[in-house]
């Protein structure tokens, strides 16, 4: 009889020193915020700089909050990649301001289904932004080779490689895929190039800046109605200039 009690006391004292059978805690941090250390600054970013701006679209504010940024910049600018502001991606261009990203993409009113075609890639940014609302197609086009090379091989690492990207001046816009839905130019040119609003189609939308070098420029939404170009002036934006043909065209005549 004693053994048996004995056997009884221990596999109770086992027991009781058994770990938990209760399920483990759920983690308060999801998978992506903790494999993406910026997450809370990217959210809380979008909250201060864009919601608090005015920007609505529940479409625009997810992307805005999906896609991140601190990966579209160099190394250098890390630590300052949510902060509200254009960033330098090197030779002489920027990646602009997010706010400014966010408002122009509200702007352009992507419907499911539509094609946009952006001029300036740079980073890749603002196309991946175009991307991640998820149903639209996005072109873009870039000037500079080494940033179209950069942007390509980005967009395509981070999961945005259904983006068509092409090297070349924007000013005359991507006739092979015309025309869209709605373009959007991110550098600034000094008057608006007759080829996109060519490849505009009935209905379409074109968010570009206009206005001299080096100064305020103005942000135009022009809209196709019946054939016609009707234009809204919104507010005053700093972009860097529209390079290639627009500003320094064959002869010096800014116009073709
Ligand atoms: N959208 C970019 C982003 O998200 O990073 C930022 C654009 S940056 C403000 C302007 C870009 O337009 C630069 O990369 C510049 O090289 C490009 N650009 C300037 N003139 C151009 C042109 N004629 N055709 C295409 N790209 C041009």
């Amino acid at each position: 009889m004693r053994p048996y009690f004995l056997l009884l006391v221990f596999l109770l004292v086992l027991a009781s020193c058994a770990p938990s059978v209760l399920p483990t805690p759920v983690p308060t941090v999801s998978p992506t915020a903790q494999e993406d250390p910026y997450t809370e600054r990217r959210l809380r970013m979008v909250e201060d700089t864009i919601v608090g701006r005015g920007v609505s679209d529940p479409d625009v504010l997810r992307a805005m909050r999906s896609v991140p940024r601190h990966l579209f910049v160099p190394a250098d600018y890390l630590g300052l990649a949510y902060d509200d502001r254009p960033l330098p991606i090197g030779y002489g261009q920027t990646i602009s301001q997010p706010y400014i990203v966010a408002w122009m993409t509200e702007l352009l009113q992507l419907k499911p289904g539509e094609k946009v075609l952006e001029i300036g890639t740079g980073s890749g940014y603002q196309a991946a932004v175009l991307a991640e609302l998820g149903y639209v197609e996005v072109y873009s086009i870039e000037i500079i080779p080494e940033l179209a090379g950069q942007a390509a091989e980005r967009l395509s690492r981070l999961g945005y490689g259904r983006v068509h990207l092409t090297q070349g001046d924007g000013y005359f816009g991507w006739p092979e895929h015309a025309p869209y839905d709605a373009i959007i130019v991110t550098a600034a040119p000094d008057h608006l190039p007759p080829p996109l609003v060519e490849q505009l189609k009935e209905r379409g939308r074109l968010v570009i800046p206009i206005g001299p070098r080096g100064g305020w420029q103005t942000l135009w939404r022009f809209t196709k109605q019946a054939g016609e170009v009707h234009a809204e002036a919104l507010d005053y934006v700093s972009f860097v200039p529209l390079t290639g043909y627009g500003e320094s065209p064959p002869g010096g005549n800014p116009r073709p």
